[in-house]
């Protein structure tokens, strides 16, 4: 699989400017304010960036954080993760594996079965919905 590689003009051009921050820049839109933080729509998340499916809307949980949360993700090599040293903390970045869009981060106090929390932003996400299901 070849990844998706574009120049910085060439995402500026096809995203918004949030969307271009937090998946392009690292950056982190505010909890409460994304579009999906408290979506329960059946349907797919996929990569804004490069429409990679990634996370499925039966794995969403409400995390009481402000951001979409995931426990785990579509397939294991979707995601990408890597360590964080940024804020003085640290944690473990996630990322699109097929062009590596910032995703957010993800954190061992998820739910059952896997325990992980993937606290991702709406911003780098884009909801696909199933029409013929409610949850
Ligand atoms: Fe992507």
């Amino acid at each position: 699989m070849s990844k998706v590689l574009k120049s910085v003009q060439e995402w500026k051009s096809a995203l918004t400017e949030l969307q271009f921050e937090v998946t392009r820049k690292k950056g982190t839109e505010r909890a409460f304010t994304g579009e999906y933080w408290d979506t329960k729509t059946a349907g797919v998340y996929a990569c804004i960036c490069c429409g990679k499916e990634l996370f499925d809307s039966k794995v969403k949980y409400d995390s009481g954080t402000g951001w979409p949360s995931f426990y785990e993700p579509l397939e294991d090599d979707s995601i990408a993760t890597q360590e964080d040293r940024s804020l003085f903390t640290r944690r473990t970045e996630v990322l699109c594996a097929n062009c590596d869009a910032h995703l957010g981060h993800v954190f061992p106090d998820g739910p059952a079965p896997t325990g992980q929390r993937y606290c991702l932003n709406s911003a780098s996400l884009d909801l696909v919905p199933r029409q013929d299901e409610e949850e």
